[in-house]
């Protein structure tokens, strides 16, 4: 079967093709290099074997998503492109619910015109909002996020749910990511955001190698075990091996649009996560106390049942193999991807 990957060559992309080549799909990427990297192709082709298509394309251009569905080789699509930053989306909201929304009526039209109805939509934790009670279960309502970025996931939710309603052809996963981190084992693909990292992980493995001079907690006063805020943190790869799960998933089931929680259902501090990374570079890393983050939850978490009944997916991948493999890709990449490279 061939699958379309928006948004392939970033971060949750890429690592999403690799199962998906494995299970035997022939992949396409499609990817505006707005937030990534062309030389992570190369890097994907390494690990599978695979030819990769990459099309460099915004999708908010219908004409040239319009050519990309007339080749007639797709058959599903795996829609994880745009834009991520939750503090950012909060400046520059107009841009995000346009980049978010718009892109997401292109491809679905796209979709629409050549038949194709199955889709696995990249949603988020942050759908939650402030209220919801841990462990986060799928059937929790209303769904109201507190920032801009995470209100274009609950609308696009709404929007899917509605366009499942409305026509029994179409097959839709809404996942529900936690915290992804971790890196592929190769070290050849990772995470490598621009400018100063916004996460906690990026943010860490860049102290390690020398990048950022120390970490900064925000906040050692929460309701937590030891006060630093506490989330439920998932390989990378675990995350990528549940696209493909529900991919499996909506194909095998009725028709309709069902939401999952892609987690471990464990929570790990900041400390925690700290003192882990520490044990995989192998000495300790300089960090401050610092105020808490505007708009932190103290401690967040899933509930993975759902997702393991249904989808037959666990997150087995602990929270040591997390940093391990981000040290192993950071370390040989110090400063991630070699400058934009044009395809
Ligand atoms: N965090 C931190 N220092 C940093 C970045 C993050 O203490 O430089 C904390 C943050 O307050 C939160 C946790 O790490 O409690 C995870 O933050 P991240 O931004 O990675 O994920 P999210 O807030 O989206 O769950």
């Amino acid at each position: 079967m061939s699958v379309l990957v928006t948004g392939g060559a970033g971060y949750i992309g890429s690592h999403t093709v690799i199962p998906l080549v494995a299970a035997g799909h022939e992949v396409v990427i499609v990817d505006s290099f707005v937030n990534s990297n062309a030389a992570v192709v190369d890097r994907l082709e390494q690990i599978t074997g695979a030819t990769i298509p990459l099309i460099e394309l915004d999708l908010r251009d219908r004409e040239g998503l319009d050519r990309v569905f007339a080749t007639g080789d797709v058959d599903a699509v795996v829609h994880i492109a745009a834009l991520k930053a939750v503090g950012e989306s909060t400046s520059k909201p107009l841009e995000y619910y346009e980049n978010n929304l718009d892109g997401t009526f292109s491809l679905l039209g796209a979709m629409a015109r050549h038949g194709v109805t199955d889709l696995v939509f990249s949603s988020s934790a942050t759908v939650y909002g402030e209220d919801a009670p841990v462990p986060y279960q799928e059937d929790y309502e209303p769904l109201v996020a507190s920032s801009p970025y995470g209100q274009t996931k609950v609308m696009i939710e709404r929007i899917l749910t509605d366009v499942a309603h409305a026509d029994p052809r179409w097959r839709i996963a809404l996942l529900r990511y936690f915290n992804p981190v971790g890196a592929h084992p190769s070290g050849l693909i990772g995470e490598d955001p621009q400018g100063v990292p916004n996460n906690l992980m990026p943010f860490l493995a860049q102290v390690a190698v020398g990048r950022r001079e120390k970490l900064t907690i925000f906040g050692d006063d929460y309701p937590t075990a030891d006060g630093t805020c506490e989330r439920d943190y998932l390989h990378v790869d675990d995350l990528a091996d549940g696209h493909l799960a529900a991919l499996d998933a909506v194909r095998a089931r009725d028709p309709g649009c069902r939401a999952w929680n892609l987690g471990t259902g464990q929570a790990t501090s900041v400390m925690q996560m700290l003192r882990a990374f520490e044990r995989a570079v192998g000495h300790e890393l300089p960090y401050e106390i610092g105020p808490r983050r505007p708009g932190d939850l103290p401690a967040f978490w899933c509930d993975p049942t759902r997702a393991e009944a249904e989808l037959g997916w666990h997150a087995g991948r602990t929270v040591d193999d997390m940093c391990a493999d981000t040290w192993r890709w950071q370390s040989r990449n110090p400063e991630g991807y070699p400058e934009q490279v044009t395809h």
